[in-house]
């Protein structure tokens, strides 16, 4: 081969979310796209609140475009990291500065520069709990790194502290924890996270070493019923936030976000230079111009989750009465439902039967589920109810 053959298979290898899209598209065609009930993306279906455009509009009228189309530092403009920093100090009083925050290209590129911050090469690990974001395979992969799969307990899909702890080892030299949860849409309570700082306290101090905690962000502001999302660095010192306002402000295109670095993480300014170098050597400097601004005057704007909570309500109900098992999610947009047979994959292509498209979660880390991405609009869900109802009775003979 005259190339990197792992690129090629990252490349290559089929991706069943792409061919759900893919399909998804063609059969539209054929019987139209109201009759398609496709769940199978996660892209916000609620649109981007007033305030984004109002910023956009005002900013191309007041601004100039040296500012808004040129460079900023490689670490993001000053004045849009101290207005964020300034936000989470009153948010989660976390104490931060604008030193310790990085401007970046969404969730992806945090994750892909914090891992390659941290870790040192010599085969060191990740742990992921399970159900887990694909993507996190690559990117630890990608850092060197070796990906490790905590397994979740039954049922609540909630961190299981004792399997958690038999995974950690002396290689061990990050951790991700994504909650509100995709695929689950599950929340790990206070007690949960404050459990597994305490194995991660532990840990260090048998080890003598840093093991490094990653909040991956995007869905905190997606929360349903008052439920609260621990903000880990109160929890943590060695933490690093990686946050994205692909969900929370409905700008998956846009790609912007930021990593922050906990000041109280051991030697958190070296640290915070290691994510500048890491993001350096991967290529994302200076996050668009032009939405680091937007962000600056929408940091109180809100989407209106309503619509989302409306979906989760009437599947999760729905769902549940037909015979489905499913945890019903607190937060994110995704319904993770157990298959009616054991193999998911086949449950989707009976599911696909009834033109209802949902993805098989085997590469989540958790077989025999699939998820429903309900970011969609309520008359794709009201028209799904019937053929779910439908594909349930179709098992029940
Ligand atoms: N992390 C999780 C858990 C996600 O679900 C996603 C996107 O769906 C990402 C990271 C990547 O987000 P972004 O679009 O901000 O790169």
């Amino acid at each position: 081969m005259n190339y990197n053959e792992k690129m090629y298979g990252l490349g290559s290898k089929r991706s069943i979310i792409r061919e759900i899209f893919e399909y998804s598209k063609a059969r539209a065609k054929e019987i139209g796209a109201e009759n398609v009930y496709d769940f199978s993306l996660g892209n916000p279906s609620v649109p981007a609140p007033a305030e984004v455009n109002e910023a956009i509009a005002n900013l191309l009228k007041t601004e100039s475009s040296v500012l808004l189309h040129g460079y900023t530092s490689a670490q993001g403009d000053l004045g849009v990291r101290t207005a964020i920093s300034n936000s989470i100090n009153e948010r989660f009083g976390a104490g931060i500065n604008p030193n310790l925050i990085y401007m970046t290209c969404g969730a992806a590129a945090s994750l892909s520069i914090c891992l390659k911050a941290v870790f040192e090469g010599n085969d060191e690990e990740c742990i992921v709990f399970a159900p887990f974001f694909t993507e996190y395979r690559v990117f630890i992969e990608n850092a060197g790194g070796k990906i490790v799969v905590s397994t979740p307990k039954e049922k609540t899909f909630q961190v299981d502290i004792e399997d958690f702890e038999k995974k950690i080892n002396e290689k061990t030299r990050a951790v991700i924890v994504n909650s509100p949860n995709n695929p689950s849409g599950v929340v790990y309570s206070e007690e949960t996270i404050k459990a597994l700082c305490e194995v991660l306290k532990k840990k260090q101090e048998e080890y003598g070493k840093v093991i490094y905690l990653i909040a991956d962000e995007p869905y905190r502001e997606l929360v349903y019923s008052g439920v609260t999302v621990p903000y880990l660095m109160n929890y943590y010192d060695n933490t690093l936030v990686c946050y994205s306002y692909s969900k929370s402000l409905s700008l998956p295109g846009e790609r912007i976000g930021y990593i922050a670095v906990n000041p109280k993480m051991q030697d958190a300014q070296n640290v915070y230079l290691c994510v500048c170098g890491a993001g350096r050597s991967l290529g994302y400097v200076c996050a668009p111009s032009l939405f680091q601004q937007v962000i600056k005057n929408c940091l109180n704007a809100k989407v209106n989750i309503e619509a989302y909570k409306e979906n989760r309500d009437l599947l999760y109900d729905n769902l549940t009465e037909y015979g489905y098992e499913c945890v019903k999610p607190d937060g994110a947009f995704y319904l993770f439902v157990k298959a009616l047979e054991p193999d998911a994959y086949k449950f989707y292509e009976k599911a696909k039967k009834h033109e209802i498209l949902v993805v098989p979660c085997d590469d989540f880390g958790v077989s025999g589920y699939v998820r429903i991405a309900y970011c969609t609009s309520k008359a794709t869900v009201l028209g799904a109810l019937p053929a779910f109802k439908a594909l349930a009775e179709e098992y029940r003979k």
